[in-house]
């Protein structure tokens, strides 16, 4: 099953590199599966269907897809409260449960008998692991199951793992440096601290350490910490994403072009606002369908923010491709009325290549709500007056409310800002 190609691993080639009328008609065959099983046997999705008038008869394809409402967390949350412990989401048969996985928030999950998500082994492959390498697994094992889908996904390529779990960094060490550990995964900051753990210990970071290359996630991977791991330990470091509920949604390959969706899940970018999916090339918050007959999730919003990448990657994959995650949709701020979400104003200054950094500041004069870009620039512009004019307008055109546009010098804009700083009082 795993090409073992030099730096072009794949988990299934065939289905990985399939052409686009073929995936998509396939594509079609497993949402609409997805969609009949959770009408007639998920008791939450009947109730969520019926009061939203959606007819099952009606939906008839992919193309129907933007017509079925977004299913955010509060919801599966709320449901739970009502009808524990799942929510009435489940359509997996009690007997062939495996496991019962807590959330955060005791958001209760269930774990099939035998795992069919094949999502997180295609991003190993995607960072290079393969069959016979030897793998730690760093996350956490407690109650949650993210550790246990990563496992499961170890056993798929036919590869090793050692279950350490987060923590215990002397051992962990000691352990990378006996069993030969070539393989990593767990989150990026982690990596860093057992490095730092092993150099403290004065091991030879290249030679009583074998790492090779790590498959990290559940955080942002900043480019520079990724580069001193690299350099550090002379391996590969790539990222994937996912949630636990929907199973992984992109992963980078050798060539780090953008995450690849993986073949088993249907992933869409689209406007929070109106829930319909925005172009290619344009940000919005990422929604998926995965394509479980247990615990399906169809169209469930993520929070997280990225694009459809419009470029393709060189590794041969012909899925479509997430651009990095650039951020949350959380704490909108409101000005004159209307919502502002961080997420809009990347979005403006996503068409200006020329600034470096810039946080909006809210502020309140006689009453009236003040917008204000603050912006550092990469290098000073000829036409400083008609480029803060050209951003005004963008302003306008995709926030629908006036702004000004301030230029600042380099640094002044402090490392740890926030993207949208509300300085209004109301006392
Ligand atoms: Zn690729």
């Amino acid at each position: 099953m795993v090409n073992s190609g030099q730096e072009k691993f794949f988990y299934n080639e065939t289905r990985e590199t399939m052409d686009w009328e073929k995936r998509s008609a396939d594509l079609n065959e497993k949402f609409l599966k997805v969609f009949h099983y959770a009408f007639q046997h998920s008791k939450a999705y009947q109730d969520i269907f019926r009061s939203e008038g959606i007819e099952e008869s009606e939906t008839k394809g992919i193309e129907d897809l933007e017509k079925l409402p977004i299913l955010h967390m509060n919801d599966l949350v709320e449901r739970q409260k009502n009808d524990f412990p799942f929510g009435g989401f489940d359509t997996i048969d009690p007997g062939h449960i495996r496991r019962i996985y807590i959330n955060p928030g005791l958001i209760c999950q269930p774990g099939d008998w035998e795992n069919q998500d094949t999502s997180w082994a295609e991003a190993l492959c995607g960072a290079g692991l393969k069959e016979g390498d030897r793998i730690i697994n760093t996350f956490n094992y407690h109650l949650w199951p993210f550790a246990f889908m990563l496992d499961d996904a170890v056993k798929m390529i036919g590869a090793t793992v050692i279950p350490t779990g987060v923590g215990n960094t002397l051992m962990q060490a000691r352990i990378m440096q006996m069993l030969k550990v070539n393989g990593f995964m767990g989150t990026p900051s982690f990596l860093m601290t057992l490095t730092q753990r092993a150099e403290g210990m004065g091991l030879d970071l290249k030679k009583d350490i074998c790492l090779e290359r790590a498959l990290v996630g559940a955080e942002m991977l900043p480019e520079s910490l990724r580069d001193r791991i690299e350099s550090k330990l002379e391996m590969t470091v790539r990222q994937a994403y996912g949630t636990v509920f929907l199973g992984c949604m992109g992963y980078e390959c050798s060539y780090k072009t953008g995450l690849h969706i993986p073949d088993n899940i249907l992933v869409e970018v689209v406007d929070p606002n109106t829930g319909k999916q925005v172009e290619t090339g344009h940000l919005g918050e990422i929604v998926a369908t995965n394509f479980s007959t247990s615990y399906p999730m169809i169209r469930m919003a993520t929070g997280d923010l990225s694009m459809i990448a419009p470029e393709s990657c060189a590794c041969g994959r012909t899925g479509p491709m997430l651009k990095k995650i650039v951020g949350r949709i959380d704490q909108a701020s409101k000005v004159r009325g209307t919502f502002i979400h961080p997420w809009q104003a990347d979005e403006v200054i996503s068409h200006y290549p020329e600034v470096f950094k810039y946080q909006v500041i809210i502020t309140r004069e006689d009453h009236k709500d003040i917008m204000t870009f603050v912006v550092e620039l990469k290098e000073e512009v000829s036409r400083p007056e008609m480029f803060r004019g050209r951003i005004e307008r963008s302003i306008k055109e995709l926030l629908t409310v006036k702004g000004t546009v301030q230029v600042v010098p380099r640094g002044t804009i402090p490392d740890r800002h926030k993207k949208i700083e509300d300085r209004r009082s109301w006392d």
